[in-house]
Parts: C-alpha cells; sequence; structure tokens
C-alpha cells in the first residue's frame, strides 16, 4: 500500500500552503502507531483499520476505568463491564488483516523526519527493546486518578465511590450520599447529583478554612444558600478511613438497577458516619510521559488538540485522542468520538502525501487538506462539537 517514492516534496502543515524539497514517503513498518488500548486507541484502531491502513496498536493493559464494576452511558453498552467491551472491540478490529495488537508498553518515540519535512516518520521503542517504526502516531494513553492514600478510597474507587454521575450515578439513586473533596468543590458536585440524591453530605475533610471559604466565595457568591436549598450538610473532620460494611456488587435491588453498598466514613474524633456513596473531587494526570518527553504543547496537563485541527498536536504527524487531550470531554463516548476524527484526518493526511507524491505535485495546501478530511467527517459534526463546546 505504501508508495515507493519517486518525488520530493515537504509539506508545511502549519502553514496554508507548503513548499517542496526533497523527501519520499518514508518505507517504514506501519503507517499508524497507536499507543493506548482504551475506547480511544481501539477506536483510532478500528477506523484506520477499514480503510486498510497498516496500523499496530501497542497497550500497556492500565485503563482508566479498570476500578469500576460496569460501564454506563454508552448507548448499546449501558451496563457492559469495560473488559467485555474492550474484547468484544478488539476481536471486531481483528478481523481486519492490516490491524495488530502488541501488548506491550511503549517506552520511547523518537521524531525520524527533521522539523520541516512533515513526511513524518517515528521509531518507537517498545518495553522488550524492540524498535518498530511508522508514518503517524497516535497517543492515546489516557489519564490516571490521583487518589489520596486515605485507607479505603483507592480500594471501593469505582465501586461505591465514583467521580462521574452519568458513569456511576443511577446506581446510587435516593441513597444517603457523600460527597468527598474540599470546599471550593461542593457547589459544582451537588448540582450534578442534584437530581438523585437529597440526603448529602460533603466530607470535606478539614479544607473549610477561611482561605477556602474565600475561593469557594469567588466562584460562587451564594454558595451557602445553595447548598442550603439542596439541604446538604457539610462535615469538616478529618477523615482517617472509609470502610466497606457491605458490597454493592453482591447486594442490589431486585431489578438489579442499584448497587446497595454500605461503607462507615471514619474520622480523628466523634463517631463515624453510614453513607451508601460518595461523588468525588481529585485531580488527575497524565499516564503516560510520552506526551511530555515528545515535548508537546500541554493545556491544563492535557495534550493540546485545541489549537490544531483533526486531533493533531503541536509536533507534526502526532495525534492525540481519548482523555489525554485537551477537548474538555472525559469519557467513553468522547474517546471514540475523538478517536473516529483522528482515523479520518491521519487517513486524508496520508492519503494527501502519497498522491501528491506519485503525481508530483509541487505543492500541497494544508486548507484542502483539511477540507478533504472534514467531507470525511462531515463538517457538521465538527460545527455541533464548537456548539457543545462553547
Ligand atoms: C472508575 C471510573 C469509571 C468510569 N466509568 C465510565 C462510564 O461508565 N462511562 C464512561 O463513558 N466513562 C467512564 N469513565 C471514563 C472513562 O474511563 C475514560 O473516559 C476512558 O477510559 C478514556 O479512554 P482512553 O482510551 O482515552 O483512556 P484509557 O481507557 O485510560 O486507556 C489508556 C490506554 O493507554 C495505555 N497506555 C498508556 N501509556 C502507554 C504506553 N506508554 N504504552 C502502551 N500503552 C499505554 C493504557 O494501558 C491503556 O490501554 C470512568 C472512569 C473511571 C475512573
Amino acid at each position: 500500500m505504501l508508495l515507493s517514492t519517486l518525488f520530493s516534496l515537504t509539506l508545511t502543515l502549519a502553514g496554508s500552503v507548503t513548499s517542496v524539497s526533497a523527501a519520499t514517503i518514508p518505507d517504514t513498518d506501519y503507517d499508524f502507531i497507536v499507543v493506548g488500548g482504551g475506547p480511544a486507541g481501539l477506536s483510532v484502531a478500528s477506523g484506520l483499520s477499514r480503510v486498510r491502513r497498516k496500523t499496530a496498536l501497542f497497550d500497556s493493559h492500565q485503563y482508566r476505568n479498570d476500578p469500576t464494576r460496569e460501564m454506563h452511558d454508552v448507548i448499546g453498552n449501558d451496563g457492559t463491564p469495560p473488559a467485555e467491551f474492550r474484547a468484544a472491540a478488539r476481536a471486531q478490529i481483528s478481523r481486519y488483516p492490516t490491524a495488530s495488537f502488541i501488548d506491550l508498553a511503549v517506552t520511547e518515540i523518537t521524531p525520524l523526519s527533521d522539523s520541516n519535512n512533515t513526511l513524518t516518520s517515528f521509531s518507537v521503542k517498545s518495553a522488550n527493546g524492540t524498535t518498530y517504526t511508522s508514518r503517524k502516531v497516535v497517543l492515546a494513553t489516557g489519564l490516571v486518578d490521583v487518589l489520596p492514600d486515605t485507607p479505603g478510597v483507592r480500594e471501593y474507587f469505582g465501586k461505591g465511590i465514583f467521580w462521574c454521575p452519568w458513569c456511576d450515578g443511577y446506581e446510587h439513586r435516593d441513597q444517603p450520599f457523600g460527597i468527598l473533596g474540599t470546599l471550593p468543590h461542593i457547589v459544582s458536585s451537588v448540582t450534578e447529583i442534584s437530581t438523585l440524591n437529597t440526603d448529602v453530605i460533603a466530607f470535606v475533610n478539614g479544607s473549610y478554612t477561611d482561605d477556602q471559604v474565600s475561593t469557594l466565595q469567588d466562584s460562587y457568591p451564594d454558595w451557602k444558600a445553595q447548598i442550603e436549598a439542596f439541604n446538604v450538610q457539610i462535615d469538616n473532620r478529618t477523615i482517617t478511613s472509609i470502610k466497606r460494611i457491605q458490597d454493592g456488587g453482591e447486594v442490589t435491588n431486585e431489578a438489579g438497577d442499584a448497587q446497595i453498598d454500605v461503607f462507615e466514613v471514619q474520622f480523628t474524633e466523634g463517631e463515624p458516619v453510614i453513607r451508601n456513596a460518595f461523588l468525588t473531587n481529585f485531580q488527575t494526570a497524565q499516564r503516560s510521559d510520552l506526551p511530555s518527553e515528545l515535548g508537546l504543547k500541554m493545556i491544563d496537563g492535557k495534550i493540546d488538540t485545541t489549537n490544531y485541527s483533526g486531533m493533531r498536536t503541536s509536533l507534526a504527524g502526532v495525534f492525540a485522542v481519548g482523555d489525554a487531550n485537551s477537548d474538555g470531554s472525559t469519557n467513553v463516548p468522547h474517546a471514540m468520538f475523538s478517536g473516529k476524527r483522528a482515523a479520518v484526518y491521519g487517513h486524508v493526511e496520508l492519503a494527501r502525501e502519497e498522491m501528491a507524491t506519485a503525481i508530483n505535485k509541487r505543492s500541497l495546501s494544508t486548507r484542502a487538506l483539511t477540507k478533504e478530511a472534514e467531507r470525511a467527517m462531515g463538517d457538521e459534526l465538527e460545527r455541533i462539537w464548537e456548539r457543545i463546546k462553547a
């Protein structure tokens, strides 16, 4: 499928029209290397396989939603365990002869082309020391939740202690509920669960201080009145542990659509408190060092794809999808959407390079390239996405 080369060409993706210099279509092992086997990476691999792009997907098997019992709000897969979802996706993608899966971590990515030459290629080293080459790289490396050391939080995260109401809230509706986090996050958490829970205690773990009050006051001048209106109590005691008394994975309602966990929150002083579930407000970080090692531009800890079209990053030939990118959305539907988008833009980018090289075209417009990808993707979708983000 790769065209061997014939002529020379340099594309400058940052500009609208490119210049020409000596270059050939690089002779690589793969068209694309995808790093990450969560929903984002799998979606990229699916899109590329359907157009017979030779693709290798590397997977170190550290998935963000691994701790959860079931995946929700993914239409057609509501309630599917994440591992089952990934296995089905892999089985389907494996039917395409140009797709391969390599179950190893990627430890190093080295651009082989110089910065003026957008007929990019990369050397990718895996954990066992083998190197592979590809023309483009897609990072689908995800995020990691930075959880506190408080005993119980890590153990029960995703199983009664959760961060996303859409993912797990419905299964804990109408139950005595807790919010875990610092004071400034209370109002947004209450807003998110206001249709699910009415008996709510915010455990702010000693963060009810003058400083934190003034931070909260800046964002929500009426915060006190708002949380009183929703009947939310604040408990400022220091938490020592969260102990599970009952496992909602085993105890459910008759219909099976409510999980009945029971937890005891223990403090440095005073009586413990019983709650059935908690919404958390903890930080996230990039799962992988590859984005920083490649020197990619970041926005608030996420790989900047906001300032580049088609899930591209600040480095030519590198795309970023899913939780790791700056799209502003961290859920499975977004991971799949962004993966599909990178597959479309990436494929069109390669095809245009191949066409231009084959006919010795002396210049190639990035605008044309973007338009072609948008046509393939449907630019209506682009406009809807911009509206949703606004
Ligand atoms: C507890 C919990 C429950 C959730 N439940 C839901 C839900 O019900 N519905 C929903 O829509 N969203 C849910 N989410 C969010 C969802 O998990 C993420 O949005 C989604 O997993 C993002 O997909 P991703 O492919 O970007 O990243 P991930 O799924 O995290 O995948 C990252 C991939 O990159 C790989 N990787 C990283 N570095 C390397 C490397 N150097 N080499 C090779 N591979 C590497 C990892 O091994 C992994 O395969 C939940 C999140 C959590 C924490």
